[in-house]
């Protein structure tokens, strides 16, 4: 069973051993966990994750892919295939038809719509206990980054604001079949408690961020011109000759709230 990997569907099986055992160390599911794997492909995570899961769904695009995937899993467990568009799947009804108090989401992602993927399930967080996801290292390294780094953006504030996110090792092209052009790495992401998410609308601090980030090497007063004043900026205790690259998640929080406030 060796299928000709889609490169339109963002083919890129996993093959080496050590990196899927690592990967199912870093899940640890556990009995009675209710782990939903993203594009499960051949099987290679899902597999050795339904021998210890005993029971789990995955969500596959890709038609051609499930009667062979369905026929090894029914050997070891109980998987259920949804066939469909992953960003078409609503994981908050799916928790509660399912029973289950917190989804434990994990996948080696078609790098194609990874981002719409990460930002779709951040909208059913509330119902999500971790993800673990198997991405390009830059964008990884993008979603990890600390305040002054090179590659700290948006994204990292964006998701930082929503999840605990952590890196937890690279994986290189040769563990895949086709062999991807870039390196990859695991991540996992934690949600935050409810009582930790900013209270300002997402779209308010979306707006400031996406603003600030638009053109890194200005000031905040030029960037966030129209949206929040000089004073403004003075007010939430930042310098407005500073650039959006050295300011906290927290502090576009506070850039956030006083745009809100001052749009009334
Ligand atoms: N998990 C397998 C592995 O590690 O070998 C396959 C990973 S491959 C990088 C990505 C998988 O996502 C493929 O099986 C692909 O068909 C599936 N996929 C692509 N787009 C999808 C979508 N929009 N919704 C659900 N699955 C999708």
């Amino acid at each position: 069973m060796s299928a000709r990997p889609k490169k339109s569907f963002g083919q890129h099986f996993l093959h080496e051993k050590r990196y899927i055992d690592s990967i199912v160390s870093a899940i640890s599911p556990r009995d009675g966990d209710t782990v939903i794997e993203i594009g499960p492909g051949e099987g290679a995570l899902t597999l050795p994750l339904l021998t210890v899961a005993r029971r789990m769904t995955a969500v596959e695009l890709d038609t051609d892919l499930i009667p062979a995937l369905q026929a090894r899993a029914d050997k070891i467990g109980e998987l259920h295939i949804v066939h469909q568009d992953v960003l078409k799947v609503d994981f908050t009804r799916m928790a509660a038809e399912m029973g289950a108090p917190r989804l434990r989401i994990a996948g080696n992602l078609p790098y194609y719509i990874s981002s719409p993927i990460l930002f779709h399930c951040l909208d059913h967080s509330g119902v999500i206990e971790d993800m673990h996801f198997m991405l390009q290292k830059e964008v990884v390294d993008r979603m990890a980054a600390d305040p002054g780094s090179k590659v700290y953006g948006r994204l990292s504030v964006m998701l930082q604001l929503a999840c605990r996110v952590e890196s937890l090792f690279v994986v290189p092209p040769g563990a895949f079949r086709p062999p991807p052009k870039v390196d990859s790495a695991v991540v996992r992401l934690v949600p935050l408690p409810a009582e930790k998410l900013p209270t300002v609308a997402p779209q308010a601090i979306d707006r400031v961020v996406k603003a600030a980030f638009g053109m890194r090497r200005k000031t905040l007063s030029n960037t966030l011109k129209g949206l929040v004043g000089e004073a403004g900026i003075i007010d939430c205790g930042i310098d407005p000759r500073a650039r959006a690259e050295t300011l906290s998640p927290a502090q576009f929080v506070a850039l956030a709230e006083t745009y809100a406030r001052q749009r009334g």
